[in-house]
């Protein structure tokens, strides 16, 4: 028989998190105006709004947080971070960020004009709006499969060969600056590409003398399914894979909040340094020198560390499973999720959960809330909030999908959380046919809504 996995760590110091009753949380996400964004942490027993710089980090990052070297140019810190980037990516160039969309904004304004169309497998939020802002088109070429939550498929992250193809034959090429890959692919719920689908995409851009740009946040996370899905690779050991998945591509982008097991920070890594010449000026503009830009000599430090931790299997192995583990519980159960399950989340589909709930009523929004007041479980939506209007007719834009996101933090809560998590699931699972109303909104942002959104309960 084969063992069992198990963390690859003890706990060496604990952080209290607060039980509450029924009673308080119900106050208190009243107070909230029904908006998960609005209460404190301290009013939350499990904290699933995100996985993003929420994780913990080993005694080995917190030693390079008390050995920083804080000089203004060329640290120790900042060299030694720059010789893992190297080591791990294979990536010459180097320019620390304060975190991933501070990388964007250095790359773009390098590399991205108005007119321009940058292609990529559904580009994340901040990826999108760093182009948009740029006056320039993100094209999604996501395969298909990726769109319908019971299809399984083993990289629902992966280009859609044909749609690159077809955007390279529109569109001048002094018009395509780059073409970018996020690994794994957030906007589809943590799916995996799988490094077949690399190389091909890899094989377009050299034809067309386009650079391939990875979007990277949980590149080991995407490796880990490599070795775990694709033939060939099982026998390879995680940094074997990463280094492989980089050598295709022309430079990247990072959120170190994610797979960089620090809760802030972030960088660009390259081969070419004519690009990464043109982009210290806009990192010296907007970040700082670019031997810090933007961290702490002790959090580059800690970085370094990370990444080396984050690029092990055992780690790797306890992580993914531990969110496999929860969407598993919640599939026997019969609640609805999106298959299968992603590296960072589980995605419940309240379409199916809830759909006594009208639509008009934001019913993700709704099962978010009652998760929060059954079992002080803090989720996100992902639906019509998040959507938000039309920018023309003002109407909401009701997308296909309403999900509600139980992201997971790294090294952070245990076995027991999971079992508990998915117990407050299958009670609210078992009584949802009493649920027939949910919220109206009484007060609303211009755009970006959902931060700050005040609702009614119907
Ligand atoms: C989080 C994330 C970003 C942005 O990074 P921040 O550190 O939050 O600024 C970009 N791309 C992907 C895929 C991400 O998950």
């Amino acid at each position: 028989m084969e063992l069992p996995y198990a963390e690859p760590y003890k706990i060496k110091m604990v952080e209290s998190i607060n039980r509450s009753t029924r009673e308080q949380r119900l106050k208190w996400i009243k107070e909230a105006n029904y908006n998960l964004f609005n209460l404190s942490s301290d009013k939350v027993f499990i904290d699933l709004l995100t996985d993003s710089g929420t994780g913990s980090m080993s005694d080995k990052q917190w030693g390079e947080i008390m050995v920083g070297d804080e000089s203004y140019a060329g640290s120790s810190s900042f060299l030694k971070l720059k010789k893992t980037v190297k080591k791990i990516t294979g990536f010459t160039y180097f320019l620390p960020t304060h975190q991933g969309r501070a990388a964007e904004n250095v790359l773009f304004s390098t590399l991205v004009k108005e007119g321009d169309v940058v292609p990529g497998n559904s580009h994340f939020d901040t990826t999108k709006g760093h182009i948009e802002f740029r006056k320039a088109t993100a094209i999604d070429c996501t395969i298909d499969e990726a769109f319908d939550t019971s299809i399984i498929h083993d990289f629902k992250g992966n280009v859609d060969i044909q749609k690159l193809k077809k955007v390279f034959e529109t569109y001048p090429l002094e018009k395509i600056p780059f073409v970018i890959l996020t690994i794994t692919c957030n906007s589809s719920g943590g799916q995996p590409v799988s490094i077949e689908n690399v190389r091909e995409v890899s094989k377009i851009c050299k034809k067309y003398k386009t650079p391939l740009i990875f979007d990277s946040a949980r590149f080991a996370e995407n490796a880990y399914f490599i070795k775990k899905r694709e033939k060939g690779y099982e026998n390879k050991t995680i940094k074997e894979i990463v280094k492989e998945v980089f050598s295709y591509g022309d430079g990247m982008t990072m959120s170190a909040k994610k797979d960089g097991l620090v809760n802030m920070g972030g960088f660009i890594a390259l081969n070419s340094e004519k690009i990464f010449k043109q982009a210290t000026v806009y990192t010296i503009m907007f970040e700082g020198f670019i031997t810090y830009g933007g961290m702490n000599g002790r959090d580059m430090g800690a970085l370094a560390q990370g990444l080396d931790e984050a690029t092990e299997f055992d780690y790797l192995e306890s992580r993914v499973e531990q969110v496999a583990y929860l969407g598993k519980k919640l599939v026997e159960y019969g609640v609805p999720v999106q298959q299968p399950i992603g590296g960072h989340a589980v995605f419940l589909d309240a379409n199916k959960f809830v759909p006594t709930i009208p639509r008009e009523e934001y019913r993700a929004q709704a099962l978010a809330i009652e998760i929060y007041v059954v079992g002080g479980i803090r989720g996100v939506e992902i639906g019509t909030v998040l959507a938000d209007r039309d920018p023309v007719t003002r109407e909401n834009r009701y997308p296909d999908l309403e999900l509600v996101r139980l992201a997971i933090p790294r090294r952070t809560y245990t076995h027991n959380h999971m079992e508990y998590i998915a117990a407050v699931l299958e009670k609210i699972y078992d009584t949802r046919k009493e649920a027939k109303s949910g919220f109206e909104i009484i007060d609303e942002a211009p755009i970006m809504r959902h931060f700050t959104a005040k609702f009614r309960k119907i």
